[in-house]
C-alpha cells in the first residue's frame, strides 16, 4: 500500500495517479475476499485500541463530489462496533463556527482515546472550498496549511494516529456517478444542483487539492491518494492501511487490576 502513501520531501502531481488503478487481482471477488478478512482483523484490533484506552485513530476523508466518502464510511466503519467509531461529516460552517478560528470545530471532534474518529470532509475544506470560491483573502488560507500541520502534530504528539485519505476518482467517472444519482428515485437526494457548479470548477479543486496534499503531508500525518473509480478496489485498500496502522499501533488489551486466579462466582 505504500505506493499510494505521499512522502513529505517529494511533492507528487494528481495526473500522475491513476483513478482507474485496481490491478493484483484475479477477479473482484478476490479484493473482496481480502476485504473480509481485513474487516474481521479491524474489528479485533479496534477492540482492543478501546479497551487499552490509551491511543486514538483519526481517518480524514475528502474527495470531489460523489467520490465515495460515504460508501467508503458505510463499508469499511459499518464493520467494527459503532461504540468505538464516531463519524462526523463537516457541512458549510454555522454563524457559531464561523466565529470561531477554523479548527475550532474540529478540535471538539477529535478522537478521545481508545475511539476512531472519522471526518467525512475536515479541516481541509478550509484550504480547499474555500480556496475555490475566494471565501476567505488568500493571505488568510495560505497561512492555514501551516497552522493544519501544527494541529495535526499537536494531535500526533497526544497519542492520535492520523490516517489522510484523498479518494481521487475521474472526471468522467463522476459524470457517471452524478448521472445514477439524477436518475436513480433513491439516490435523487444526494444530487445538489450546486454541484454542477463545483464540477464546473474541477481544474481548480485539483490544483487545490494537489496543494492540500503536498504541504500538508508531514512524517506524522501523511496523505494516501487511493484509487476511487472502482468502489471494491477502494473499500479495499482503504480497508488494508487501516489494518496496517492498527496492528502498528499494536494496542494491548489491559492486564486486570487484580488476580483473578482466585474469584470464585457463587451459584
Ligand atoms: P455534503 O458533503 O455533500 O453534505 O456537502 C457539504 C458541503 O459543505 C460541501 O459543499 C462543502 O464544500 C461544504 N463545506 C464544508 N466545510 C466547509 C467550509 N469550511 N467552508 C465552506 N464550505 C464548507
Ligand atoms: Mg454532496
Amino acid at each position: 500500500m505504500d505506493q499510494y502513501g505521499l512522502s513529505p520531501d517529494k511533492p507528487i502531481k494528481l495526473s500522475d495517479f491513476d483513478p482507474d488503478d485496481g490491478e493484483g487481482f484475479k477477479s473482484k471477488s478476490d479484493a473482496q475476499r481480502q476485504l473480509r478478512k481485513d474487516l474481521l482483523r479491524i474489528r479485533v484490533l479496534q477492540e482492543a485500541l478501546y479497551a487499552e484506552h490509551k491511543q486514538s485513530l483519526l481517518i480524514v476523508l475528502q474527495a470531489m463530489d460523489t467520490g465515495g466518502k460515504d460508501g467508503t464510511i458505510e463499508h469499511v466503519c459499518g464493520a467494527v462496533n459503532p461504540q468505538g467509531v464516531v463519524v462526523t461529516s463537516f457541512k458549510v460552517p454555522s454563524a457559531e463556527e464561523l466565529a470561531h478560528d477554523f479548527l475550532w470545530r474540529v478540535h471538539k471532534v477529535t478522537p478521545a482515546r481508545g475511539m476512531i474518529a472519522v471526518f467525512n470532509r475536515s479541516h481541509y475544506e478550509d484550504v480547499l472550498v474555500v480556496r475555490v470560491h475566494d471565501l476567505a483573502p488568500k493571505e488568510v488560507w495560505s497561512q492555514r496549511y501551516e497552522l493544519i500541520n501544527q494541529f495535526e502534530k499537536h494531535l500526533t504528539a497526544n497519542g492520535v494516529v492520523i490516517l489522510k485519505f484523498f479518494l481521487h476518482i475521474s472526471k468522467a467517472e463522476q459524470k457517471e456517478r452524478l448521472l445514477d444519482r439524477l436518475n436513480t428515485p433513491d439516490k435523487q437526494w444526494k444530487f445538489a444542483v450546486g454541484d454542477l457548479k463545483e464540477r464546473g470548477l474541477w481544474d481548480q479543486y485539483q490544483e487545490a487539492y494537489e496543494d492540500a496534499l503536498n504541504k500538508c503531508t508531514t512524517a506524522a500525518a501523511p496523505w494516501y491518494v487511493i484509487p476511487a473509480n472502482r468502489k471494491w478496489y477502494r473499500n479495499y485498500v482503504v480497508a488494508r492501511i487501516i489494518r496496517q496502522t492498527l496492528e502498528a499501533m499494536n494496542p494491548q488489551f489491559p492486564q486486570p487490576a487484580e488476580d483473578l486466579s482466585q474469584v470464585v462466582i457463587e451459584d
